[in-house]
């Protein structure tokens, strides 16, 4: 697997140092939640599979909060496609969202056509609050664009894998965020 890496773009370190930075920031901006002892009022998390998944792990860890945990399939990128072939929700979402708030957490934002999709849903069903958590933002005008409350990385417009990116299910298990040669990705 070492091999068919190009480059390391983000380095484990780097990365649980700024998915506790991202976890200090929605702690004190959620605080007001935990204060909170009623079993209604806990945070909701909406991870989206299976990209997230350790970041997701990781970044739970880090908040000392009450807080619900959801997992939701979305198919944008089947396979071996290197972009976005539009949004597929594999999985209803939770039907009892009014009045709470929701934290979306995803890997990548891309074309933001996924997150776009879920906040939209989520807002519908009469949440209190939605916002989003991404480790990765892609350099192009579509990701800047979406509105992504906590962001972990900037990265250049680059096919990305690792720490729960994959290519065709392929390489989740990295640590570090790399890009692929192109003899692999080709
Ligand atoms: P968007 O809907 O913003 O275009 O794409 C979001 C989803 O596409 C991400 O959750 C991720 O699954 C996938 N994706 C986007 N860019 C990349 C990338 O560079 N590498 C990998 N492995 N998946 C990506
Ligand atoms: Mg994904």
């Amino acid at each position: 697997m070492q091999e068919q890496i190009e480059q390391i773009l983000i380095d484990r370190n780097q990365i649980a140092k700024r998915v506790r930075e991202l976890a200090d920031q929605i702690a004190a901006d959620y605080r007001h939640l935990s204060d909170e002892a009623s079993e209604d009022l806990p945070l909701v998390l909406i991870a989206i599979m299976t990209g997230s998944v350790i970041f997701l792990a990781d970044l739970v860890r880090c908040l000392p909060m009450m807080m619900r945990m959801k997992l939701i399939s979305v198919s944008s990128y089947p396979g071996t496609a290197l972009s976005s072939q539009g949004v597929t929700i594999t999985d209803e979402l939770p039907d009892d969202l009014a009045g709470k708030h929701v934290l979306i957490v995803d890997d990548i934002l891309d074309s933001g056509k996924t997150l776009m999709a879920i906040r939209s849903r989520v807002q519908q069903s009469s949440a209190s609050s939605v916002r989003t958590c991404v480790l990765l933002r892609k350099d192009r005008p579509s990701a800047r664009a979406t509105p992504s409350e906590y962001v972990g990385f900037d990265i250049p417009d680059q096919f990305v894998v690792g720490y729960g990116l994959d290519y065709d299910d392929l390489y989740r298990n990295l640590p570090d965020v790399v890009t692929l040669r192109d003899e692999v990705i080709a």
